[in-house]
C-alpha cells in the first residue's frame, strides 16, 4: 500500500485510516449502493451492541466499566456520559414514573427551604391573582421534565464527594467522575427504571399494594450501596473495610445531596417556569 494523504486533514500516513483525524481512506469499491446500506446497518448494530455491552458490564461486574474506560479500553463501550444521557432520555420517555417530581405542597413543607418556598408562592399568587390550585398544577408540569434533566446535576457534586472520600488513593477527580457517572447509570436504572416497573407489575398481578415511599426509597438506597461496594473494590482497589465504609457514606451522601440541594433547586426551576 501507498502512501497515502489524508482528504480530511491533509496529513501523510501510511495504512486504511488516517493517524492524526481516523479518516478512512475510501476507494471505488466503497461507492456502491450496497456499501453505504451496509454502513448504515453496521452502525445500528453497532450502537446497539455497545449499548447492551455496556448495560451488561455494568450489571454484571460492578466497577469494570470505569475501571477500563479509565486504562484506555473504550472501544469496546458506549461513551459513560452519552450512556447516561440515553438513561436520562429512556426516563423522561416514561412520564409514568414520578421519580423525583414532588407535588408544590411537598416543597412549601420541606423542613430546610419550606419557608423560603411558601414565602415564594405566597408572593407568586399575590402579584398573578391565579388560584393556589392553578399554580400547584403549572409547578407539577414544570417539574416533570426539570427534574430528569436535574439529574445530570447529581454526577459532578458526587464525583466530588468520592474525590475526598478516596483522597488517598491518589486518584483523579476524572477518574472519579467517570466512576460516578457508572454508579449514577445504575441508581437510574434500577431505582428509577427497573423498580418502579417491577412495582407496577406486581400491582397490575397481585393484590400487594406498596405504598410507602419511605421504604421503597430505603430499599433502592440499599441496593444502591451493595452495588457501590462492589463497584468501589474493584474501581479504587480498597480494602473490603475500606470499601464497606465507602459504600454506606456515598448512598447517605447523595440522599441528603437530592433531598436539600437537588429539590431546592429543582423548586427554584420549577416555580420560575411555573
Ligand atoms: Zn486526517
Amino acid at each position: 500500500m501507498a502512501e497515502q494523504q489524508c482528504k480530511n486533514c491533509g496529513n501523510n500516513f501510511w495504512g486504511k485510516y488516517c493517524n492524526i483525524c481516523g479518516e478512512k481512506v475510501y476507494t471505488e469499491k466503497d461507492k456502491t449502493l450496497g456499501h453505504i446500506i451496509g454502513e448504515g446497518l453496521h452502525f445500528l448494530t453497532h450502537f446497539e451492541g455497545k449499548f447492551f455491552n455496556t448495560l451488561k458490564v455494568i450489571f454484571l461486574r460492578p466497577g469494570k466499566l470505569s475501571l477500563d474506560y479509565c486504562n484506555g479500553i473504550r472501544k469496546k463501550y458506549f461513551k459513560p456520559l452519552s450512556f447516561f444521557l440515553m438513561l436520562v432520555i429512556l426516563y423522561l420517555l416514561f412520564p409514568v414514573f414520578q421519580g423525583l417530581n414532588m407535588k408544590l405542597e411537598y416543597h412549601v413543607t420541606h423542613n430546610l427551604y419550606g419557608n423560603f418556598a411558601s414565602s415564594e408562592v405566597a408572593s407568586i399568587l399575590n402579584v398573578t391573582h391565579v388560584s393556589a390550585a392553578t399554580l400547584a398544577e403549572s409547578f407539577h408540569r414544570a417539574g416533570e421534565k426539570t427534574s430528569k434533566f436535574l439529574l445530570f446535576l447529581i454526577i459532578p457534586f458526587v464525583a466530588l464527594f468520592s474525590w475526598l472520600l478516596g483522597y488517598r488513593k491518589r486518584k483523579l477527580y476524572y477518574d472519579h467522575f467517570v466512576f460516578t457517572i457508572e454508579t449514577c447509570s445504575f441508581f437510574i436504572l434500577w431505582g428509577f427504571l427497573i423498580l418502579p416497573l417491577f412495582v407496577i407489575l406486581l400491582n397490575l398481578i397481585t393484590n400487594i399494594r406498596i405504598n410507602s415511599e419511605n421504604s421503597i426509597g430505603f430499599f433502592i438506597l440499599g441496593v444502591f450501596a451493595i452495588y457501590t461496594m462492589a463497584a468501589s473494590k474493584r474501581f479504587f482497589n480498597f480494602s473490603w473495610l475500606y470499601s464497606i465504609l465507602y459504600a454506606i457514606l456515598m448512598p447517605v451522601f447523595l440522599a441528603g445531596f437530592i433531598e436539600y440541594i437537588y429539590k431546592f433547586i429543582l423548586f427554584y426551576i420549577a416555580i420560575k417556569l411555573a
